[in-house]
């Protein structure tokens, strides 16, 4: 057995067994017991984690979320009117998953809840707040914590945008091996460089370091970690989704609805690839490849948003100009109006190789950018692309990825993709 001395704590000195930090977390535990104050009225009658989102209680999507990811034991952590979420979920068969509840008082606080679950938490479990959705990649994240071999592991959204008018402010600072420095909930001091979104991977040894009166787990849990360097930070740049107040619940339900969404590259996709070096400068320059029209129109009769990512490096070095771009573009979407296609929105990545740009494919700035201008889930999108840095920025993404060759153009991808949404529909 390998023992491995995480120091001295505040009352035992806690060893890990390091062979036992496990690749199988399949037990979710969900603090879901606050009142939801700042979603009044709408949870005057209903805990904040049954806010209904098109037509579906919150909840419903993580429970969701979490059965996709192999999760097969959630365990709700509950206070403020726990019948209501009891009634509605059961013993969770009706979801698929097995549903178990601890019901603490109102007053408990996030750590006392946890606590008071002890007896039936797994030795490795997730742990969640009942009103954040990311769109979760648990392998990823299993992978990172037993890499960083810390106690607990978090998630953290970069920030790079501070997510637009609804912004969040940081609240932690991860360093560049990816652990936490600090974890700040006053979120005051200067060196933060992320908000911590929920989502940890937790061994169940940490409990040995909570306290008897009742806490809150943020305030006094994840600090002492840190002090430790026990917490590591899983950073990501997909944003995420809450619903804290009315405002950023209408947003949520907006990415919460079936999403629709395909991602196209450019120049070897939809129209013919400019020889090496060389660059579609003007719109006589633009040839269309065969049956890329029809492809968009039939996706677009699907109710499929189609975006362009494209780089286009000929600006940088100077070929052409962000005006003579946007002319071919604007050509391109009136000649596909024309045959009833329609693109959503052109992006496209001005820069050179060496200009350290974070949207030049193989990196996923672009697809970034999309999915938090248009609330657009990545893990549900397709990207179609001829080249292996399209497949690169896809997968970084967390899209499903698809490569046009010469034997499958663009046509043939469509046609595959949409004959696979009418077998699943048919079922
Ligand atoms: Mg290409």
């Amino acid at each position: 057995m390998i023992l491995w001395n995480i120091g001295e704590t505040l009352s035992n000195l806690i060893y890990i067994d390091v062979n036992m930090i496990t690749d199988n977390v399949k037990q979710a535990v969900i603090l879901a017991g606050g009142e939801g104050t700042r979603l009044r009225p709408l949870t005057r009658n209903i805990p904040k984690p049954m806010a209904i989102l098109n037509n579906r209680p919150f909840l419903e999507y993580l429970i969701e979320l979490l059965r996709e990811n192999g999760i097969s034991e959630i365990v709700l952590l509950l206070g403020y009117l726990p019948e209501k979420i009891i009634q509605h979920f059961g013993d969770g068969s009706n979801y698929g998953i097995n549903i178990k509840y601890s019901v603490g008082k109102i007053t408990d606080q996030t750590g006392t809840r946890i606590k008071n679950a002890e007896s039936i938490l797994d030795d490795t479990f997730l742990l969640m707040y009942c009103d954040n959705y990311w769109p979760l990649n648990l392998k990823r994240l299993i992978e990172f914590y037993i890499e960083h071999k810390t106690l607990a592991s978090t998630t953290v959204y970069a920030n790079k945008d501070s997510m637009g008018e609804y912004g969040a402010e940081n609240n932690i600072c991860v360093d560049i091996d990816g652990y936490v420095l600090k974890y700040d909930k006053s979120r005051k001091s200067k060196d933060l460089n992320g908000v911590d979104i929920g989502f940890f991977i937790i061994n169940k040894n940490v409990l040995a370091l909570m306290p008897n009166h009742n806490f809150s787990f943020e305030e006094e849990t994840l600090p002492l970690l840190v002090d430790k360097r026990q917490l590591s930070g899983y950073q990501t740049e997909h944003r995420y989704y809450y619903i804290s107040t009315v405002e950023n619940l209408k947003q949520t339900e907006q990415y919460l609805q079936l999403q629709k969404n395909i991602f196209l590259d450019r120049d070897g996709v939809i129209n013919q690839k400019p020889p090496d070096k060389d660059y579609v400068k003007n719109w006589s320059e633009f040839n269309l490849l065969y049956g890329a029209i029809e492809a968009m129109r039939r996706l677009t009769q699907k109710g499929y948003d189609i975006y362009i990512v494209t780089n286009q490096r000929g600006i940088a070095r100077g070929m052409m100009d962000e005006q003579d771009l946007r002319m071919i573009h604007d050509k391109l979407k009136e000649e596909l109006e024309k045959h009833g296609a329609r693109i959503k929105q052109i992006y496209y990545c001005p820069h050179g190789q060496d200009d350290g740009c974070e949207c030049r494919k193989p990196k996923p700035g672009l697809l970034f950018r999309a999915a938090s201008e248009h609330n657009i889930n990545l893990t549900k999108a397709i990207f179609i692309g001829d080249d292996e840095s399209d497949l690169q920025a896809g997968d970084t993404a967390g899209c499903k990825t698809i490569l046009v060759t010469p034997e499958r153009n663009l046509l043939h991808i469509v046609e595959s993709i949409l004959n696979s949404e009418n077998t699943v529909g048919s079922q």
